[in-house]
Order: C-alpha cells, then sequence, then structure tokens
C-alpha cells in the first residue's frame, strides 16, 4: 500500500458513496434526513437575490438558480446548502496524506467530502466527486464525529473535494468535533473570504491550502476558471492571523505550470508573509481528468523547485507525490540530520526529541502537536 501515489491511493482506498458516480458501492446507515439546510453568509439582495459570500466568486445567485459550486441554491430569496449531511467520500487516512507534515505527525484522521467545487480544474483527480453532480449519503455531524472516535483517529479532515463550499456542514461538525476534543484541518484551494476564514477560525485547527501552476494568474484562468489568485492570499493572511496551523503546496504541471520563477516568487512570497518555517510541498502533477495529454511531472523539474525554495530561505520544502524520494525527509536546518524519516505517507524513522528538538544540534522544529503513531489501520472505509 505505501507504495502508492496519493493520487493512486485516494483512488484505490476511497469510497465513494454515490449512486451515479459509477464508483465502489457501500452501504451505509441510514440516518434521519434533514430539511433543506440555510446557508450561512450571504445576504439578501431585491427581487428575491441573493449575494453569497462564502468563497471569493460571491455570487449573485436569483431566485430558483444554483451558485457556480452547484450544491448552492435559492428558494424564495433564501440561500441552501444542498449538499449538508451529505458524505459521498469518507475514509481513515494519515494525517501525511493531506498532506500535513509539521501538524500531529503519526496521527489519523477521518477524512470526509460531500460533492461540488468552486474551481473547475482540468486536472482534478477526484473530477468524479467535484465536478459531476453526485448526492451523497446523509451522515450528520455527530456521525462523523462517532465514526472518528470509532475508527481511532485524532481528527477530522475536510477534504478531497472543496470544504468552502460544504461550509455549514464542516462548520457543525468541526464545532462538535473540538467539544471532545478531536482537532479539524481543511485541504483546500484557499478561494475563502476573509468572513469564511474568520467565521471557521474558532474550531480550525490546520490547513492545506493548494497552488497550482506555481499562483500563475494566467493558469488559473486557463485551467480551473478561476478570475484572480488575489483572495488566495488574502486568506492565507487572515488564516495566519487567526493562528492556524497553515501548509502550502503546489502542484507542478508540465508544461503548463512549472516556471521555476513562478514558483520562486511564490516561495519569496510564503517566506515574506507567512514567515520562513511556513511549510512548503511541491507535489508532483500525474495525468488526469481533461489533462491526459500530458506527461508526469519530471523528477528534476521537482528537484529544482525544491532548492529554488530553499535558496529563497523556506526552511522546511518537501516533494509529494514521489514515494521513497529524500525530498520527502526532514532535516534540520542547521546541522541537516536527518529528523523524519518518511516513506509516502509513512513515517518510517522519529529522530527528534520530546520537546521537538534536533537530538544532534538542538535546533528547535516547529511542529505543532505530539508524535502520536495512532494505530490505526488506514486507509479503510468507515462501515
Ligand atoms: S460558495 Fe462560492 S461558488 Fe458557491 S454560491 Fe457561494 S460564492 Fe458562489
Amino acid at each position: 500500500m505505501h507504495k502508492a501515489s496519493k493520487r493512486k491511493y485516494l483512488k484505490d482506498e476511497t469510497f465513494h458513496y454515490s449512486s451515479q458516480s459509477g464508483n465502489k458501492a457501500m452501504t451505509l446507515p441510514s440516518f434521519p434526513k434533514e430539511p433543506l439546510h440555510e446557508a450561512m453568509l450571504y445576504s439578501p439582495l431585491p427581487d428575491k437575490q441573493v449575494r453569497c459570500f462564502l468563497c471569493a466568486r460571491t455570487c449573485i445567485v436569483p431566485d430558483g438558480s444554483l451558485g457556480f459550486c452547484q450544491v448552492r441554491k435559492n428558494e424564495n430569496g433564501k440561500l441552501y446548502a444542498l449538499s449538508y449531511g451529505k458524505a459521498c467520500s469518507v475514509a481513515v487516512d494519515p494525517i501525511t496524506k493531506k498532506p500535513l507534515a509539521h501538524f500531529h505527525p503519526g496521527s489519523s484522521v477521518l477524512s470526509i467530502a460531500t460533492g461540488g467545487c468552486n474551481f473547475r480544474c482540468q486536472f482534478c483527480d477526484n473530477w468524479m466527486i467535484s465536478q459531476e453532480k453526485i448526492g451523497g449519503t446523509d451522515l450528520p455531524p455527530n456521525e462523523v464525529v462517532r465514526a472518528t472516535r470509532d475508527n481511532n483517529c485524532q481528527g477530522i479532515s475536510y477534504t478531497y473535494t472543496e470544504p468552502t463550499i460544504f461550509f455549514e456542514y464542516a462548520y457543525d461538525t468541526a464545532k462538535l468535533a473540538h467539544q471532545v476534543s478531536f482537532f479539524n484541518t481543511f485541504v483546500t484551494n484557499g478561494y475563502m473570504t476573509r468572513e469564511a476564514v474568520h467565521t471557521i477560525a474558532p474550531y480550525l485547527d490546520a490547513a492545506t491550502v493548494d497552488f497550482k501552476g506555481g499562483a500563475d494568474p494566467e493558469f488559473y484562468k486557463k485551467f480551473s476558471a478561476v478570475p484572480s489568485v488575489e483572495p488566495i492570499y488574502a486568506a492565507l493572511l487572515e488564516m495566519k492571523r487567526h493562528e492556524i496551523h497553515v501548509e502550502i503546496t503546489n502542484l507542478v504541471v508540465p508544461k503548463t505550470g512549472d516556471s521555476l520563477e513562478r514558483i520562486k516568487d511564490l516561495a519569496t512570497w510564503i517566506r515574506d508573509k507567512m514567515g520562513k518555517d511556513t511549510v512548503f510541498h511541491l507535489l508532483r502533477f500525474h495525468p488526469e481528468y481533461k489533462m491526459t495529454d500530458l506527461t508526469s511531472t519530471p523528477i528534476q523539474t521537482l528537484e529544482k523547485a525544491c532548492s529554488i525554495s530553499r535558496e529563497v530561505g523556506l526552511n522546511y520544502v518537501y516533494v509529494g507525490n514521489v514515494p521513497g524520494h529524500p525530498f520527502e525527509n526532514t532535516y534540520c536546518p542547521k546541522c541537516h540530520e536527518v529528523l523524519i524519516k518518511r516513506y509516502s505517507f509513512e513515517i518510517v524513522r522519529w529522530n527528534l526529541t520530546k520537546d521537538m528538538r534536533c537530538p544532534a544540534c538542538g535546533y528547535n522544529i516547529p511542529i505543532k502537536g505530539q508524535f502520536e503513531p495512532t494505530g490505526a489501520s488506514h486507509p479503510h472505509s468507515i462501515v
């Protein structure tokens, strides 16, 4: 299992609950159905229109219509979150898969998603749940928390699709999860409004914010149908202001999104605005969905991107989706001792003191939470 790439691992081991998707079908226990769930973060406009300000698209949604994400509907001047409580993917994952390298290392999370997305990435590796109309199975927040406990997880990750667009479901679940001391993490494209970040902040412990193509605005327009990348930077700064643990990824797409200059600019922004200890993951692209004409990112390109990001001054730069690569490991920025040796999503050697210092030189490594090998078996379905 541990030799699988993130992409393959997701495909093989995540169970998608959908009668329409054609994916591996599972039966979940049934729960009482909720009536339509009113959305958060919208305001009324004349003629029963509403403005949604959950994500940076800030759609104006006419009466009877859906927002861009296809899962928020205006009915008679009220906006409803159609995917509330409708889980389409649920699995137990290692935290390293999010990826989060410096947050509760060794822990397991219950990963959960609903259908839909506010991006249209032509390379999406979860397109069958993010871009197709998909229902999902009723799984209310208290049952998500129960499943987290029953599967020996330490937290919940809102992931696979974009958690911003199932915000209310994530919010209610995260609030309950905190009551029983589970942590919450988002894996997000970052295209959230500052209001959305501010609202979820009391319950959000960590976020993986995913850039694509070196944050090149033209790449975002052309391949993700996103008009501007600026809101992502604003959301990151808001997360920092709220002291949410943030790790940043960048998908390096060959030919179209692999400019080393862009990556250098992104790494420089991270250093200057988020801090040199911010974890930066450079992810290997694999041909997927509508971009199967490209090859996987050459390893050499990823290595160059990592080196440039380190030269800029970032202390913790990792390569992702290349199992066994030495850049998966954590090295001491001062004496270069190997501190955490990884293979894909597994930690194979832990070499830090209890207070997160390098045993060779005493340098303090910024890691949130203790090393907590969970004992949970993953990945597996919750049923
Ligand atoms: S979440 Fe974003 S895409 Fe969906 S309706 Fe709101 S503003 Fe539009």
